[in-house]
């Protein structure tokens, strides 16, 4: 009889590592705490050659997968194109990337409004309790339920995520929204702004429903900001004086929070980012969090993707990496689960720090403080040639 497992959270990680465990012939269950069906978490997401390697060898459809972005652009406070880069890339939106792996695993399969409140190994098999008072028993669970991981909760608890000290705005803005001469400015690049202290990166991506048609894509909008400890707990304050914990869900973030974004933007950012963020829907923040977990595995548990190690976003590679984790995880549990989960998080967790560091390392560059007087004009970072050439780029093993 096929053996079973468990994955808590269907998100992109848990759909990478069911779809895996499913391949390799396992039984698998994804709960997911939300009641509704994921979508619409729209932001974009840039792709490496191990991202594309990783779909095509689980099964996944390619085709169309985003926008081809040739060049990398850096602009000055002009908005003057003042260093490119050639570096062809396809960029793509969560939407896509959730809606392919979905598809690859059937409805009886997927439980949403099931969150996981316990789990208990006793060896031979894995307990599992959830608030609606389901539950299950599995050879093997799988905690791919986000950096604030229900499971790795339990199973480590002294491991908590760190404040790296800013946050990042995001915003879309619908092609068609854009003036002529924007668009010609800016929509097909891979753009960039980088003064001392701050860092814009911004790029096409696919419409609503994946529409890739000229005129019906979107334009991506990431602004890193950095913000204290205190004035965080400001930002992530609601209307009603309520202090969220970690991050606030966007649709709670003060309308005065908004209005001062807006205005940092127009004093700060290259007018063609300015419009860009003109144009967007409601932008919203995330604070910035580092983690690495010192293991993925404990008994017949493991940790993947972001309940297991959260590299900041310059380098791009969280679904990549939540793919990398799926492909390991089922190839190590082939044998013995304990064993083979050893030697998932032995193999992971090195792999996981290399990303990890290599985005402090560009988060380094970007908190930068200015010195009085230093331009902000965004032509004299002494890190331009490295930021341009290691952003979203997994050139470690
Ligand atoms: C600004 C920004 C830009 C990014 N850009 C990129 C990029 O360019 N490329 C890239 O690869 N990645 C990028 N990422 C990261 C990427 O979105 C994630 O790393 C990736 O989606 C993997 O997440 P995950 O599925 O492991 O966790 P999540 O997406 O956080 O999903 C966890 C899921 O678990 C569920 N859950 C939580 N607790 C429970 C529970 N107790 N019971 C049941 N379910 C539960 C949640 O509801 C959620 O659906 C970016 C992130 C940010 C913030």
């Amino acid at each position: 009889m096929a053996r079973t497992a468990a994955v808590i959270g269907g998100s992109i990680g848990g759909l990478f590592s069911a779809v895996t465990l499913r391949n390799a012939g396992w039984n698998v269950k994804v709960y997911e705490r939300a009641r509704a069906p994921l979508s619409g978490r729209g932001a974009g997401i840039v792709t490496h050659p191990q991202l594309l390697d990783a779909l095509d060898r689980v099964g996944a459809n390619t085709a169309d997968l985003g926008v081809q972005v040739h060049d990398r652009v850096v602009f000055d406070r002009e908005g003057e194109r003042i260093h490119t880069l050639p570096y062809p890339q396809v960029v793509t939106s969560w939407d896509r990337m959730h809606q392919t792996l979905r598809r690859m695993i059937p409805d009886a399969d997927y439980h949403l409004g099931e969150t996981l409140t316990g789990y208990a190994d006793d060896g031979e098999g894995v307990s599992l309790t959830f608030a609606s008072g389901t539950r299950d028993r599995v050879d093997l669970l799988v905690g791919a339920d986000g950096f604030r991981s229900a499971v790795r909760a339990q199973m480590l608890p002294k491991v908590q995520p760190a404040y790296a000290g800013y946050v990042v705005w995001r915003a879309l803005a619908q092609e068609a929204e854009l003036s002529a001469d924007m668009r010609a400015r800016i929509f097909d690049v891979f753009g960039m702004f980088m003064p001392a202290g701050t860092q814009i990166v911004g790029y096409p991506i696919a419409g609503e429903n994946n529409d890739l048609r000229p005129g019906h894509r979107r334009y991506n909008f990431v602004w890193y900001v950095p913000v204290s400890t205190q004035d965080l707990a400001d930002l992530l304050t609601d209307a009603d004086g309520k202090t969220h914990a970690i991050s606030i869900p966007p649709p709670l973030v003060r309308d005065d929070v908004v209005s001062w974004i807006e205005g940092a933007a127009a004093r700060i950012l290259p007018d063609v980012f300015c419009h860009i963020l003109d144009k967007s829907e409601r932008p919203f923040f995330t604070p910035i969090y580092d983690h690495l977990s010192p293991t993925f595995a404990r008994g017949r548990v493991a940790l993947a993707g972001d309940a297991a190690c959260v590299a900041r976003p310059h380098v791009g590679m969280g679904v990549t990496k939540a793919a990398q984790d799926a492909l390991a995880l089922a190839e190590h549990v082939a044998g013995d689960v304990a064993a083979g989960l050893q030697a998932y998080s032995d193999e992971r967790v090195p792999a996981s720090q290399a990303a990890y560091e290599r985005a402090q390392l560009l988060g380094r560059y970007m908190k930068q403080v200015p010195e009085a007087g230093d331009p902000t004009d965004g032509r004299n970072n002494a890190h331009m040639e490295e930021i341009i050439r290691l952003t979203a780029v997994a050139d470690f093993p």
